[in-house]
């Protein structure tokens, strides 16, 4: 079998928690090492990631592109085919996003003659053609009655440059709560240092939670171990997360959260939402400088 991967690691965004992965696979029908299936189609090649496999399949009339996701997760991934001998029942390429565990044929061709099939794939995480739900009021996400500081807001000349994300002021090791309800999907907690430097790009503990609409909240810079929540539970605003910190690509112990999707598959979008505060029960954006006091 002729294979060839290859594998480009692109870093899209600050911290730890944007990545696009791009492979290429080559297959052709010219040599015969196919493993047998239990129909009896054979996987003329499997590539599995960290929550999802791509599995390409020969049966004999057709060639069928099965997806396993293997996880709950929320990563958009776009399959590009070059193919001779074959008719794509689906137009190319083809754009899937991935949350629940679930098995799919995402395409199918059929054969004409000699054939070889040659794919790309490129995911990211996040959405992709997503529109925020502006009319959820955001609970902010520390304790009931307490006052924290917005140490940097949307576009914060420091590190939020184009990007729509809040810094909090908080101590180590303060309670942090759920913003609004979702699924957690992506979790780090292994971590234990921070610092205003490169070399702590990629080492913040944080959690990600899904929402209904496909925006993806992440609550980052957490502690140690510093988590509560399990990959793949239903979460309600309010609920506690785990514990505040200073790991990864931070200059003091603070809160950093923001709302996202994908504008194009290597290309985050990020959202301003509105919070529901002590001063304003209505909602509000926040702003850098000011102070505000959490309410249900
Ligand atoms: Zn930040």
């Amino acid at each position: 079998m002729k294979f060839l991967y290859n594998t480009v690691w692109l870093f899209c965004l600050l911290f730890t928690l944007f990545a696009c992965q791009q492979t290429t696979i080559k297959l052709n029908n010219a040599e015969k090492n196919q493993t047998i299936n239990q129909d009896s189609s054979r996987v003329l090649q499997g590539k599995c990631y960290t929550s999802y496999c791509i599995e390409i399949i020969d049966n004999e009339s057709t060639i069928e592109v099965m997806l396993d996701v293997t996880d709950y997760i929320a990563t958009s991934l776009v399959l590009d085919f070059v193919v001779t001998g074959l008719i794509s029942a689906e137009t190319l390429p083809i754009t899937v996003f991935m949350d629940t565990p679930q098995k799919m044929i995402i395409n199918t061709f059929t054969k004409t003659g000699s054939w070889s099939i040659n794919y790309n794939s490129i995911s990211n995480v996040g959405a992709l053609g997503v529109t925020h739900n502006n009319s959820i009021l955001y609970q902010l996400p520390f304790a009931i009655g307490s006052t924290k500081k917005v140490s940097q807001g949307y576009n914060g000349q420091r590190t939020h440059q184009n990007v729509n994300a809040i810094d909090f002021n908080l101590d180590e090791g303060t309670e942090i709560f759920v913003m609004r309800a979702g699924r957690v999907v992506k979790i780090e907690q292994q971590f234990n240092e921070g610092g205003f430097d490169d070399n702590f790009k990629f080492k913040a503990n944080y959690v990600q939670i899904l929402h209904d609409d496909l925006t993806l909240a992440k609550y980052v810079h957490l502690k140690l171990n510093g988590v509560v929540v399990q990959h793949g539970q239903l979460v309600q605003a309010g609920d506690l997360i785990g514990y505040s910190g200073n790991t990864g690509y931070s200059s003091g112990p603070h809160l950093h959260i923001s709302v996202s999707a994908l504008d194009t598959i290597n290309k985050s979008l990020t959202f301003q939402t509105i919070f529901k505060t002590a001063s304003n029960l209505d909602g509000e954006i926040l702003e850098e400088g000011k102070s505000y006091t959490a309410i249900d």
